[in-house]
């Protein structure tokens, strides 16, 4: 059941001091992807959660891409990898955004967004904000309607949720 998945979850989360800089307490997934039935149960909550009729599974490079794909195939849906820059061999569509120190961008192969098409955007942890609101802003320059976000973890003390205007935020577990 759900008590026990997020407890699962909150075990296999592993907590990395100073990583990748200083002061930053990393959120470590690998452990909770390489449990077959905790990573089955993650998927399968996502997908349990989310809005009806996605057409598109939008995942952030590149711990997004190893949750998106498997919900993509469990909603019927395509995914969409939502990659940094120059990786792409494009013609891309481009969204700059500014980090904590300096500045990034995220792009897409717009020619793989149906106009109109319904995606569901997913990460593993929400922390600023920052990428998802990038992403959010670089699909609906594509024409696509984004119908949801979903997230293993939410950071709440750095309220990246503010940063995704009304969108539906689906999150797995809350960190204060
Ligand atoms: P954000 O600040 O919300 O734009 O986060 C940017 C990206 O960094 C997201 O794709 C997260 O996967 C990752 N990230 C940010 N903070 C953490 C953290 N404390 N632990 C693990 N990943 C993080």
């Amino acid at each position: 059941d759900r008590a026990r998945l997020l407890t699962r979850v909150d075990e296999l989360v592993r907590l990395v001091p100073d990583y990748p800089k200083p002061g930053v307490l990393f959120r470590d997934i690998t452990p909770l992807l390489a449990d077959g039935p905790a990573f089955a149960g993650v998927v399968d909550a996502i997908a349990q959660a989310a809005p009806e009729g996605v057409d598109l599974v939008a995942g952030m490079e590149a711990r997004g891409f190893l949750l998106a794909s498997p919900v993509a195939v469990a909603l019927g849906a395509g995914v969409l990898p939502v990659r940094k820059a120059g990786k792409l061999p494009g013609p891309t569509a481009v969204e700059h955004y500014e980090l904590e120190y300096g500045h990034a961008s995220v792009e897409i192969h717009p020619f793989t967004v149906p106009d109109g098409a319904r995606v569901l955007v997913i990460d593993d942890v929400l922390a600023t904000g920052g990428t998802a609101a990038a992403t959010v802003a670089l699909l609906e320059q594509c024409g696509a309607h984004v119908v949801g976000l979903s997230f293993l973890v939410e950071l709440e003390g750095l309220a990246g949720r503010d940063r995704l205007g009304d969108h539906p935020i689906d999150v797995l577990v809350r960190i204060p």
